[in-house]
């Protein structure tokens, strides 16, 4: 109660905010996403690795726009480009040389052959899955309960089931995720536990066109592949003649050069990525093989979008990516990465904290929670959320701009600074002491 009222004192004209945007916007905010209780925060600007909110609070930022600015706010380098873009024109609905730089770029890192541009992440799985359905002509995608691809239909369902809902883990329940969707949205949905390859395998028969998973699920914490899994599901995958499908919109350029697929080494069918490769622009992309790119040259799939491929942010995730998050970039991410955990791992130690770190390249969590989560069904039972969010109030009171709830990772920037990462320390241990 101290640490809530503290924050709706700090952030009043927030609320002001939030009374005024209430009557325009479901919820005052334009993404269900961004609504928060008791109101959002609402942002003036951000420079590096530091955003301010509209009361004058100055807040280190580790939420980075759900984990899309890895170049860190106002980047000298993207902002360059994109300015000189604007002076050139920045829509033709036409090619420019940008989107072959990028798909150039794209095919190096992940080594799939061929690309095309979206506007979201919602777009680039929403374009995987016709592939997949187009490619096999078979009905049925198979899903990771408690993963999110977006809000298209085919995969709103078993985004976070309710346990009253999910059924049995041997056969979980395809639950629709909101109102609006068709019956068959779900009929056409088998839903599985991650890592586990037995139960995919139960699940794969000939009605099964794409598998679509994240290599390692983000949306629950951090949740990595155990070994051998994601080997698993590329042969089952290619055994039953089924298109696998890796949702790298939060890994993508994020966590390596080639994302998941480059650390753990196993090549998917199509890549989905959006958020951090065109450095805070809004834009995606999709990676497929020769034999799924033929659909799209055809004609016979059908990939498209007024904006694909626009100019401007073309030229954000061409400087993103060749300029910014180079080789040295991502060393330096991943050591930046290590160093963080490091003092949240002394912090969790010396205070007996029931909680544990996970990282991967970029991107970090405190789990609170003893024992590690493997899936799902884990994540609701194991964590305790009331230290989660008390967390979340004390780490925004004292400056540390970070989502609520235990769905979220951090996501740190190039810009990210030693003092920067000493300062979320900090402020974790001086929450530890207090609540231990
Ligand atoms: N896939 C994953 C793994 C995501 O986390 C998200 C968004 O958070 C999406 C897809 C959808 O991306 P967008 O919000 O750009 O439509």
């Amino acid at each position: 109660e101290r640490e809530r009222a503290r924050l709706l004192e700090r952030t009043a004209k927030s609320g002001e905010y939030y009374e005024r945007a209430k009557a325009v916007m479901p919820g005052g905010v334009p993404s269900q996403f961004q609504k928060n209780d008791p109101w959002p925060t609402y942002l003036t600007h951000g420079r590096g690795s530091q955003v301010w909110d509209v009361d004058g609070n100055q807040y280190t930022d580790f939420h980075n726009g759900f984990g899309v600015m890895c170049v860190g706010h106002a980047n000298p380098t993207i902002a360059a480009a994109v300015k000189a873009r604007m002076d050139e024109g920045t829509h033709f609905a036409a090619p420019t040389e940008g989107s072959i730089i990028v798909a150039e770029e794209l095919r190096r890192r992940w080594g799939l052959p061929h690309w095309r541009f979206t506007n979201s992440g919602t777009e680039s799985t929403m374009d995987a899955i016709h592939l997949a359905r187009g490619h096999t002509g078979r009905d049925i995608i198979v899903k990771i309960e408690g993963t999110y691809h977006g809000h298209h239909d085919a995969v709103m369902i078993s985004v976070k089931p309710s346990p009253e809902t999910m059924g049995d883990r041997s056969h979980p329940n395809p639950v629709p995720y909101g109102l609006g969707f068709a019956p068959g949205t779900a009929e056409n949905t088998r839903v599985v536990p991650f890592n586990d390859a037995e139960a995919l395998a139960g699940a794969l028969d000939e009605r099964v066109a794409g598998v679509i998973m994240e290599p390692a699920m983000m949306n629950i914490n951090i949740v990595p592949p155990v070994a051998g899994y994601l080997d698993k599901v590329r042969e089952l995958c290619s055994a039953n003649g089924t298109v696998m499908i890796y949702d790298e919109v939060k890994t993508g350029a994020a966590v390596a050069a080639g994302g998941m697929t480059e650390l753990f080494g196993v090549t998917p069918d199509v890549v989905c990525l959006a958020k951090a490769m065109c450095g805070g622009l809004p834009g995606g992309a999709i990676g497929m093989t020769d034999e799924l790119a033929a659909l799209i040259e055809a004609g016979q799939v059908k990939q498209q979008g007024t904006f694909n491929g626009n100019p401007l942010t073309m030229a954000a995730a061409q400087a993103t990516l060749l300029d910014v998050l180079t080789a040295d970039a991502y060393k330096q991410l991943h050591a930046a990465n290590e160093k963080l955990m490091a003092g949240c791992d002394r912090v969790i130690a010396e205070y007996g904290l029931p909680a544990h770190t996970v990282g991967l390249g970029s991107k970090g969590c405190v789990v609170m929670s003893e024992t590690p989560v493997r899936e799902y069904r884990d994540y609701l039972t194991v964590i305790h959320h009331d230290l989660t969010d008390l967390a979340w109030l004390y780490h925004m009171n004292n400056g540390i701009f970070m989502t609520p709830g235990q769905d979220e990772e951090w996501t740190l920037s190039v810009l990210h600074t030693d003092a920067d990462l000493q300062r979320y320390v900090d402020v974790f241990e001086t929450f530890a002491r207090e609540v231990t």
